[in-house]
């Protein structure tokens, strides 16, 4: 998608070091951490947000990536967050998914 800044980690035109990849994600550290550990993971084809995912393939790479990514970094606890909407403070219309820890981490988060 034109004008995706994810789009563009994914085809390599902003450079971005992957902390992982796999045939349908990728996933790399979020700009702005807000944890010690706090790590992005996308999918390689473009949806804005949970509510345009229609590809279970793609539902399911996500979740592969997440438990993937944190094995390779050997964290057993962390939080997973998917923001949807503006007002939930989704801010990057390419759906990703959050990994933070390294932190305690206060629920609920407010
Ligand atoms: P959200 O607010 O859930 O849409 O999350 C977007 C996240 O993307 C924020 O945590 C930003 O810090 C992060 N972000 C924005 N641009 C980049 C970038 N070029 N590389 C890595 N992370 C980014
Ligand atoms: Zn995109």
């Amino acid at each position: 998608m034109e004008n995706c800044i994810f789009c563009k980690i994914v085809n390599k035109e902003i450079p971005s070091k992957f902390v992982y990849e796999d045939d349908d994600t990728v996933a790399f550290n979020d700009l702005n951490p807000q944890a010690p550990v706090h790590i992005l993971v996308i999918p390689k084809k473009h949806f804005a947000s949970i509510n345009e995912l229609d590809d279970e393939k793609v539902m399911s790479a996500l979740f592969k990536a997440v438990k993937n990514v944190t094995k390779k970094l050997g964290i057993e606890e962390y939080r997973t967050v998917i923001n949807t909407g503006e007002s939930a403070g989704q801010t990057v219309f390419h759906i990703h998914l959050h990994i933070l820890a390294g932190r305690p981490l206060n629920w609920p988060p407010g």
